[in-house]
């Protein structure tokens, strides 16, 4: 049973190299990011507070389910569809903003490890990606991945996606975007986006989707 751990910042290709992975592998998906941007939908839409105490409430009544269907994650709050609520830029900021917050990832870090582990022994294995899943979600892993690439191919790569889902964003504005949430997940206090020591380096600029999916099942074959 294979727990691999992919982290990166934004654009650094780990959603599609993960779920490319898993699909080849054979092993399930779990993108943790969604899960910090369904928080940050539902806080947005209730309005509260982004105090600790409240969203401790807020995660404490909240019903997260995520499905994957054909290789697409389908995220459920409370029964409600959320997928593709929780892709626009104002998410991906609600997302950084709760993220920081200590109730948040207690409550989300300890469903990532349950959903992780189950997932894993149902699947054989279970590729999930987000910033601390080497570092703290999973530490114990011997298949861990930090993925990174030059800053302009990150923005592009976002700026790419956004377009695709028919957002009309300018690349300028998108980079700095990038980088703005880059710095704050770095930065913050608890759990902050960070390589794990043991884990191997992958710069993707200039390389293709399955260059670095094939990459990483070398390794993660010679670790086995
Ligand atoms: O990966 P994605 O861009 O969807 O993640 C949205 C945000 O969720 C990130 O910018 C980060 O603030 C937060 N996040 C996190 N820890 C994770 C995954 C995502 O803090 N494991």
């Amino acid at each position: 049973m294979s727990i691999i751990a992919i982290d990166g910042p934004v654009g650094s290709g780990k959603s599609t190299v993960a779920r490319k992975l898993a699909k080849k592998a054979g092993f399930a998906y779990l993108d943790t990011g969604a899960m910090y941007r369904a928080i940050g939908w539902k806080a947005y839409i209730t309005k509260i507070n982004l105090t600790n105490e409240e969203l401790d409430r807020l995660c404490a009544g909240t019903q997260l389910d995520m499905d994957l269907e054909n290789e697409h994650l389908k995220v459920m709050i409370d029964g409600k569809d959320v997928s593709a609520e929780i892709r626009t830029p104002e998410m991906s900021r609600m997302a950084s903003v709760v993220s920081a917050v200590a109730s948040v990832r207690i409550h989300l870090v300890r469903m990532q490890r349950e959903v992780g582990q189950s997932w894993a022994k149902r699947y054989g294995g279970v590729v999930i990606e987000g910033r601390d899943i080497g570092t703290v979600v999973f530490p114990d892993t011997p298949f861990k991945f930090y993925l990174d690439a030059d800053i302009k191919e990150r923005g592009k790569r976002r700026w790419q996606e956004l377009q695709n889902k028919g957002i009309n964003v300018s690349l300028d504005e998108t980079i700095s975007e990038v980088i703005k949430r880059d710095e704050k997940d770095q930065g913050r206090e608890i759990d902050p986006l960070k390589k794990a020591d043991d884990a191997m380096l992958v710069d993707t600029t200039g390389l293709s989707i399955e260059e670095v999916v094939d990459m990483i099942l070398t390794k993660i074959r010679s670790t086995q």
